[in-house]
């Protein structure tokens, strides 16, 4: 088993990309917490699926964007499981709409959850990761953090902004053991993309050299390969899981 003897914590995981990690976290032989911030009961089903498979999984509630609670986050992972070997930065939402529209609220929002939050996580994982020399943080960037998008300057800038955190994360921590890394899905099948039309869906799909939608799957598998050992030489690095959609 890849990750046997690991535990992960995985924010946002119940549902999505966050869900298909946690699960594929435990087909490879970790124990995981998962956190949520609303809709309990997606997170019990994850819950379910991990512990089906004979792993542990701790359920927790938090809001990765207030310090405090992620502090809580973590200080429950290394009291439930005694260690914290992986952090998958995933919590993320949206708040679309263009620059002259954008209002302060949704600025903030977006960039509170998806950048200040895997701040906030890393910046409490990362202090037991140190004291064990071993450490893996993996971030969930986006295309958009690399091109751009129309309607989405608050989302393309907190998630260029975790690419440069990953780096200057991966600098400080690469000498404790510790590799950071960030990982750039395209367009991914999940509730954040299910509001989109039928055309906007095709139009995305042409600029994908695979010709399709990704799977939440299909991310989690890069996750779990940067989570183990076969990837113990790559750190500060962003790998896009895209069908080839930014060349
Ligand atoms: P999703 O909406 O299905 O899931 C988002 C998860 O984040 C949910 O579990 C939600 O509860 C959680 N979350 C939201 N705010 C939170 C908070 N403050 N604290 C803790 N958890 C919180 O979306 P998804 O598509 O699975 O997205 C997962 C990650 O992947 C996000 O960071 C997203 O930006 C990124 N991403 C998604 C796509 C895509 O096409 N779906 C593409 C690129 C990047």
């Amino acid at each position: 088993m890849y990750l046997s003897g690991k535990v992960g914590v995985v924010t946002g995981a119940s549902r999505g990309i966050g869900g298909a990690v946690a699960r594929a976290f435990a087909a490879s032989g970790a124990d995981v917490m998962i956190n949520y911030v609303s809709r309990a009961q997606d997170a019990l089903t994850v819950a379910a699926d991990v512990e089906a498979m004979g792993r542990r999984a701790v359920l927790f509630q938090a809001d990765v964007s207030r310090p405090e609670e992620a502090n809580r986050l973590v200080e429950n992972a290394l009291s439930s499981f005694g260690r914290l070997d992986i952090l998958v930065n995933n919590a993320g939402i949206t708040r679309d709409a263009l620059l002259l529209r954008m209002k302060d609220e949704d600025w903030e929002a977006v960039v509170n959850v998806n950048l200040t939050g895997a701040f906030n996580c890393t910046r409490a994982a990362a202090r037991s990761m140190i004291k064990a020399r071993w450490g893996r943080i993996i971030n969930i960037s986006s295309v958009i953090g690399l091109m751009g998008n129309a309607g989405q300057a608050n989302y393309a800038a907190a998630k260029a902004g975790l690419i440069g955190f990953t780096k200057a994360a991966a600098r400080e921590l690469g000498p404790r053991n510790i590799t950071v890394n960030a990982v750039a899905p395209g367009f991914i099948r999940t509730e954040m993309t299910a509001g989109l039309s039928d055309a906007v869906k095709e139009r995305l799909s042409e600029r994908v050299i695979l010709g399709r939608l990704g799977e939440p799957e299909e991310v989690a598998d890069a996750v779990v390969f940067l989570a183990g050992d076969a990837a113990r030489y790559i750190t500060g690095q962003v790998l896009s899981v895209d069908g080839g959609m930014v060349l």
